[in-house]
Parts: structure tokens; C-alpha cells; sequence
């Protein structure tokens, strides 16, 4: 029981841990595909908004380059190396040429012209023609710009124009022989600078011939542009870009769905926002995917816990039903108390701990029984009988002290195993649970009076294997049945023998009443009136083979156990029968055993042989003891109606021996009491069993009972008891019990004569005859 309970708590645990780890299993990957869905869907976002930064960086730059190169329709042309570097700056001609030109076709919003010395020679500011010093306000700043295109070095860090750079190359190239020459001369730079604090594109272009070059200067004259990038600039980006509201804010935008980006200049000014929305290829990942992903994580989650749930629920109903089946098969249903395979298993432990630990320790093992228990199943049904059983279990479990172990073993049977650390353990046991029957049993109602016969061993004593145990306690209850219930019998060896020599006597009786070897004998009863026999007593013997005559008060209480004695009294009673046509003037009496008001169809037997044999059933007189009316069934009771319907005599033998209770010759309709001989024997000097016998005799006789004095075994006691009244005689005074065909010689002997006192005479006669 302990290790099963083990082992499912095991399997539990297993449970458990299994269940542990696929769920943080699950929960794990879930996390993870989550988290990976969540991650693409972001980065595909933030690499599309970089992408698009890009794309717009990469526009703007190109925007550079184009402003560039509507420099170049002008700057690098043979005419405005004419009109602007020859003597002085041909005005008109640049307003038309450059100023308007570029402002009105390309929206430059200011352009300058400065000469070999970085001088401003010509301005064109806001639509008209302005002088050269307009140019003041912007000439710190375009510096840097001015020293990259006359150095060609890098005053920025970001170069937004090589693309016009590689054109310069080109340039270069169509010059031939003539590059070296004029290296450097080709060039132009572009940047994006704050101007006036608005982001604009800021070129700067040497103005040099384009087929007459011997118009070559040594420091070309510069022409520099400002383009503003406005809204309009800006939109014509996004339009090529597929970004529709592309925008330039002087404040970033609030508007969440839309993305912002500072839009700094090269040279570090941070004049405005980039806004504009952003294609987000992950969207649809992050709002839609990730969402569904989750669910479905969440569901798998359920479901695989609802699973386990089952799963658990499943197994442990199993282990429930696994667990009930175990304790089912270790314990009676009816008690609930643990049964004879546990009480085992528990003994052997103990035992085993006794060898073990050779500390002067004992196991007891106590067997008790409930005495007559079948009566109560009898008389009052098998459901009584149950709640009896259930009573005395309880009752006994409440006697106990704690650590004893009881369980039943089925019927009325129970067993109680005690550690202990005295001999004196046994006793102290045997009290306890003798205590539980002290009280009386409520039982549907009834209040019953029960009793119980315990058989007591102790280890290491009396046997150290569970087997030897319970066999000892056994025998111990067994001798406790045998001498009158009610008692405690601590085993010891000679029982064993006792039970040895039984044992063989049963063997041996069923054999005895197949081979022959059992008789009856007749004693005869003597009339206190006038000395003749009235009647016989049949009395079994068994010459036993190799033992010799064996007691019937030694074998019939053998056979009774063994349920032999049905047989043996249908034997007895088809012999009496049969003899009793030698003598047709006597009674023959029969003693009847309550085994076989139990067993025996008894009745129909009696009425069967009167049928068979024809004698008159009046003449016989059957003795029934005290045992059949304390077993006070109404089965027993109705047997003996029965009986006495059938014409049949009765008597109530031994009587004074046992519970003897006068009130039994009230009840029941004997025709005979028959006094024990532990009354009559020795009579004349025992008062108290004077007054006793007078009473029986006084209250008998009332009732019209015979009364028979059995064991008279002198003169003295049969002339004691003929005084008290009673009205006949059987003891060895008169004969033992004789063979059948002795009988006749005994009537003869006792028949009365004239001269001597009957009696004398009789044994006289007898005498002489034996002689
Ligand atoms: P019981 O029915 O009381 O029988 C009388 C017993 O007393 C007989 O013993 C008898 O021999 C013995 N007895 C008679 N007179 C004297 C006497 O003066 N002194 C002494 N000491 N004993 C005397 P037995 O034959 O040994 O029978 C013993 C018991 O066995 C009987 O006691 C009876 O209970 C039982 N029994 C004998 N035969 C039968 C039988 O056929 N059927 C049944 N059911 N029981 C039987
Ligand atoms: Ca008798
Ligand atoms: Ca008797």
C-alpha cells in the first residue's frame, strides 16, 4: 500500500514535470515566434523609413547636381567668359543671360559673380539685379563653398556632388592636350546650406569657355547660385519618389502616423523637419500577423493545458481507481478494517523487525472470535448479523491502544498484531479486548449480549513466521472454544499436541464409522419405586483399532466440531432403533447432540425410521442438553415441538451443569429432567446440592416431570435421592453401560422378587451371573 502510494506519487510528479516543461516550452517558443514576428515586422519598418530617408537624401543630392548643371548652361560658355570676366561684368548682358535666366527658368533665387579674387562683381537678389555688395551678407558663409571649388578640396563633410565631379572628369577629357592646362579650371561644387535660416542649395561654378579656349583665365570668375528649398522643392522630390506628402516643417509634425526627420544642412543647421508617411511593409506583419500569431500561441497554450488538465484529471482517476483496487484487496468491504493478506504482510514486517533488532522485544498476534455468532445470523437475519460484525469491529477498534493493527479475517473472525516490548503485552491485550464485549450489541435495535473466545500467541516465543503466528494463535483460540467460549488462551506447546491428537481423532472416527468399530451400549435406569428398569440409556463406544476404547465424551465433542456428528447420530439413532425391539417393555433414551438440530434434517429422520421400524415413538426418550435451548433459536425450539408432536418423549440432560436456569423447565415441556452427576455424586455430604436437587425435584414434579438422579454410584447416594423424590436411577450403583445383549439379563435381574430388598437382590443376581 505504502510503496503503490509512493509509486503514484511518483507518477504525479512526473506529471508534473512533464507538464512544466511543455508549457514553458510552449510559452518559450511562443515568446520567440512573437517576438521574431514583432521584430521583422518592426525592422521592415524602420529599414523602410531608412530606405526612404535615403531615397530622399539621394533626390536631393541629385537636385544638387541639376542645379548644377543649369549653372553650367550659362557658366561654361564662351559668351559669359566674354561678358562677365573681360574688362568689366557686362550687366544687361547678365541680367538677361543669368540673372533672369536662371532665376526665371530654374528658380535660383539669388545668384552672384565673383571674380579671380573671390570679388563680387554682379548680384542678382529677389527677381532683379542687385550690386556686387549684396553679396556681403552672404560671403562668410558661401567661403567654404568658394575655397572647395577653387581648391578642389573638401570643406564639408558630406559631398553631395560627384556625380557633377565625374562629369568634370569628362569634361576634362574633351580638352585633350589642353587638361593639363586647365586642370582645375572645370568645376563646380554644390552644397546644402542654411541660408537666412531656410535650407537651400548652394552651388558655386567656375564660368569658363566652352569652345574659344583662349578665353581661359588663369583664376576663372565664379558664378554662385542659391536655390531654395521650399515646399515646392521639396513636393517635386516626394512626387518622384512615390512619397505624395513629402514636407519641409519648421516644427516636427504631431501627427503619429506620419514619420519626421531633422533635416540638417551640411554645415550643421538644423532648419526644418522632413515629413512625410512612411511606407511600413511591416504593418501589416505587426497588426495583422503579429495578432494572429498570438492567438494562436494563446490557443496552442490553452489547449495544450486543458490537455494536461485531462490528462492530470485522467491519471489521477487512474490512480484513484488504482488506489481504491489496492485498498479493496487489503481490506474488508464489509468492516472496512484490514484484511487476512494485510494482516499478513504486516505481521511478516513486524517479525522481521523482531529478528532484526533481538532487543528482548514480542509481537502478539491475538485471534478473536465471536461466540455463537451463527445464532444471531439464524435468528435474526444475515443483515443483523452484519451490523453486528460492523459493531464489533468498531468496538474492538475502540479497545485498542494505539499501534495495534487489527483487521478481520471474514466471518466473526478478527486478529489484532501488537509490538511489544514485555511478555506481560499479551495479557494486557487480552484484557483490552475482552473489555469490548463487556457491553452489549445494538444490533437493528436488539440489544444483544455477546461474548468472544481469543486465542493468544507471542513472538519470538511461540513461532517467528507469520505462519506459525497465526497457526499458534489458532490452536490457542480453538482450546479457548473448547473449554466454554468466553475466555483468552495464551497458546502454549501442549496445545498443539492436544490439537495434534484431535486432529487424528477426527481422522480416524470417519473411518470407525465406515469400518464398524463404533457400538452402542445400554445403562440401564432404575425406578426408585419399584426397583425394575424402566428404561435404557444408549451410549456410544469406540473400540478404536490401535487405541482402544476412546470416551465418548472425549470423540463426540469431535465430531461435533468436524461436522461429523450428523453422521454419527444418524447411526445412533437407526442402532437404538434396531435394538430396541429386543425389548419391547422399556424406554430407550438418545442422546441427541444440538449439532444436529443444527445440521440434520432431524424430524424427517425421526419420522422416517418410527415409519420404517413401527415402533411406538413414546418409547423412546430423547435427551437433549442445555446447549440446544441456550442456542435458543426458533429453529430449535420448533425442532423440538416438532419432536414431541411425533410422539417422541424428551428429556433435559445434565441438567445443574452450565447456565442451568430453573426458568428453562417452565418454558419448555420436557418429560424428564436428568440431574448431572456432579450433583449426585457424593451427596450425603454437600448441603448445598441437597437443597438444589430438592428444588429441581420440588419445581419438576409440579410441573409433572420425571426426574432421573444420573452417576449414583452407592447405596448411600441412591437411598439419598429416593428420600428426595426421585422418581428414577441410573449410575454405576446399578450397571454400567452394557452391551445390546446383556440388556435382557439386566431387565431379568432387577425384575422384582418376594424376599430380599429388590435391589440387593438384583445385584446379587447379577453378581452370581458374572461369577
Ligand atoms: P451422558 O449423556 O450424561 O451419559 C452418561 C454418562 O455418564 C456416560 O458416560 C455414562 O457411562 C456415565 N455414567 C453413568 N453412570 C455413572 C456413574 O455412576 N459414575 C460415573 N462417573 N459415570 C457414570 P459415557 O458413556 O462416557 O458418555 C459420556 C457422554 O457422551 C454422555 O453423557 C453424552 O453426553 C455423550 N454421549 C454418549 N453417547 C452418545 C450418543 O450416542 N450421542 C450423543 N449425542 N452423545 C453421546
Ligand atoms: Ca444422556
Ligand atoms: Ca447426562
Amino acid at each position: 500500500m505504502i510503496g503503490n502510494r509512493f509509486r503514484w506519487i511518483g507518477v504525479g510528479g512526473d506529471l508534473r514535470a512533464l507538464t512544466t516543461f511543455i508549457g514553458v516550452t510552449i510559452a518559450f517558443f511562443g515568446a520567440v515566434l512573437i517576438a521574431v514576428v514583432a521584430w521583422t515586422g518592426w525592422t521592415a519598418n524602420v529599414t523602410a523609413v531608412e530606405r526612404e530617408r535615403g531615397l530622399v537624401d539621394n533626390a536631393l543630392d541629385q537636385s544638387i547636381i541639376r542645379v548644377l548643371n543649369e549653372q553650367k548652361s550659362v557658366a561654361w560658355w564662351d559668351d559669359a567668359v566674354l561678358n562677365v570676366a573681360q574688362r568689366s561684368v557686362n550687366t544687361e548682358w547678365a541680367d538677361v543671360e543669368i540673372g533672369g535666366y536662371l532665376s526665371e527658368s530654374y528658380g535660383h533665387a539669388e545668384l552672384y559673380i565673383l571674380d579671380g579674387d573671390d570679388q563680387p562683381v554682379y548680384a542678382w537678389v529677389a527677381g532683379e539685379s542687385a550690386g556686387g555688395g549684396a553679396y556681403a551678407r552672404r560671403a562668410a558663409d558661401f567661403a567654404p563653398l568658394v575655397r572647395e571649388v577653387r581648391s578642389g578640396g573638401q570643406e564639408y563633410a558630406r559631398v553631395r556632388d560627384q556625380a557633377f565631379v565625374a562629369s568634370e572628369a569628362a569634361y576634362r577629357d574633351l580638352l585633350g592636350p589642353l587638361a593639363a592646362r586647365w586642370d582645375g579650371h572645370m568645376r563646380g561644387r554644390g552644397h546644402m546650406l542654411a541660408v537666412d535660416g531656410r535650407p537651400s542649395v548652394v552651388t558655386a561654378i567656375t564660368i569658363v569657355p566652352n569652345l574659344e579656349f583662349d578665353l581661359i583665365q588663369a583664376r576663372p570668375f565664379l558664378l554662385v547660385s542659391v536655390a531654395p528649398i521650399d515646399q515646392t522643392f521639396v513636393s517635386d522630390i516626394g512626387r518622384s519618389l512615390l512619397m505624395p506628402d513629402l514636407a519641409l516643417a519648421a516644427a516636427p509634425s504631431r501627427d503619429g502616423r506620419r514619420n519626421i526627420d531633422r533635416f540638417v544642412t551640411d554645415d550643421g543647421a538644423a532648419p526644418g523637419y522632413l515629413t512625410w508617411t512612411a511606407r511600413r511593409p511591416g504593418q501589416r506583419l505587426l497588426t495583422v500577423i503579429l495578432p494572429l500569431v498570438a492567438l494562436g500561441v494563446l490557443f496552442v497554450g490553452l489547449l495544450a493545458m486543458t490537455m494536461f488538465r485531462r490528462l492530470k484529471r485522467a491519471s489521477g482517476d487512474l490512480a484513484d481507481r488504482e488506489a481504491r483496487a489496492q485498498h479493496e484487496a487489503k481490506h474488508d468491504q464489509l468492516s472496512g478494517l484490514p484484511n487476512r493478506r494485510h494482516f499478513v504482510e504486516r505481521l511478516q514486517d513486524s517479525l522481521d523487525a523482531l529478528i532484526q533488532h533481538r532487543n528482548g522485544g514480542r509481537v502478539v498476534v491475538a485471534y478473536i472470535d465471536v461466540d455463537r455468532f451463527k445464532d444471531v445470523n439464524d435468528t435474526l437475519g444475515h443483515q443483523a448479523g452484519d451490523a453486528l460484525i460492523v459493531a464489533v469491529a468498531s468496538r474492538l477498534q475502540g479497545a485498542l491502544a494505539p499501534g495495534d493493527f487489527i483487521a478481520r479475517f471474514g466471518g466473526d473472525e478478527f486478529a489484532v498484531m501488537r509490538r511489544a516490548s514485555c511478555p506481560e503485552a499479551a495479557d494486557e491485550l487480552a484484557a483490552r479486548l475482552r473489555g469490548a464485549f463487556e457491553e452489549g450489541f445494538d444490533v437493528h435495535g436488539q440489544k444483544v449480549r455477546m461474548t468472544a473466545s481469543i486465542g493468544l500467541c507471542m513472538a519470538p516465543d511461540h513461532g517467528v513466521s507469520p505462519q506459525e503466528m497465526m497457526r499458534n494463535a489458532d490452536i490457542a483460540l480453538y482450546q479457548g472454544k473448547n473449554q466454554g467460549r468466553d475466555r483468552a488462551m495464551l497458546f502454549c506447546a501442549e496445545m498443539a499436541g492436544e490439537l495434534e491428537a484431535r486432529r487424528e481423532i477426527e481422522v480416524d472416527l470417519l473411518a470407525a464409522l465406515e469400518n464398524g468399530q463404533l457400538s452402542l451400549h445400554y445403562q440401564p435406569l432404575v425406578s426408585c419405586k419399584d426397583g425394575r428398569v424402566t428404561g435404557v440409556e444408549a451410549l456410544l463406544r469406540w473400540k478404536h483399532p490401535t487405541k482402544g476404547n476412546i470416551s465418548p465424551g472425549v470423540f463426540v465433542p469431535i465430531a461435533e466440531e468436524a461436522g461429523l456428528m450428523p453422521a454419527v447420530g444418524a447411526f445412533v439413532l437407526a442402532r437404538a432403533f434396531e435394538d430396541s425391539k429386543c425389548w419391547p417393555d422399556i424406554e430407550v433414551a438418545i442422546n441427541l447432540s444440538p449439532v444436529q438440530f443444527r445440521h440434520v434434517e432431524l424430524v424427517e429422520l425421526l419420522e422416517n425410521l418410527v415409519a420404517a421400524s413401527g415402533i411406538d415413538p413414546s418409547r423412546f426418550v430423547l435427551e437433549v442438553t442445555e446447549g440446544v435451548l441456550l442456542e435458543s433459536t426458533d429453529r430449535n425450539r420448533n425442532t423440538l415441538d416438532a419432536i414431541r408432536a411425533l410422539g417422541f418423549r424428551s428429556a433435559l440432560d445434565d441438567f445443574g451443569t452450565g447456565y442451568s436456569s430453573l426458568s428453562y423447565l417452565s418454558e419448555f415441556r420436557f418429560d424428564k429432567i436428568k440431574i448431572d452427576r456432579a450433583f449426585v455424586t457424593g451427596i450425603q455430604e454437600r448441603k448445598r446440592a441437597m437443597t438444589i436437587i430438592q428444588s429441581v425435584v420440588t419445581l419438576g414434579r409440579g410441573l409433572g416431570m420425571d426426574i432421573v438422579a444420573e452417576g449414583v454410584e452407592t447405596e448411600a447416594e441412591a437411598s439419598v435421592m429416593r428420600l428426595v423424590g426421585v422418581t428414577e436411577l441410573q449410575g454405576f450403583f446399578f450397571s454400567q453401560a452394557v452391551p445390546c445383549d446383556q440388556v435382557q439379563g439386566l431387565i431379568d435381574a432387577f425384575a422384582p422378587s418376594a424376599a430380599q430388598p429388590r435391589t440387593e437382590s438384583a445385584l446379587r443376581k447379577l453378581e452370581q451371573g458374572r461369577l
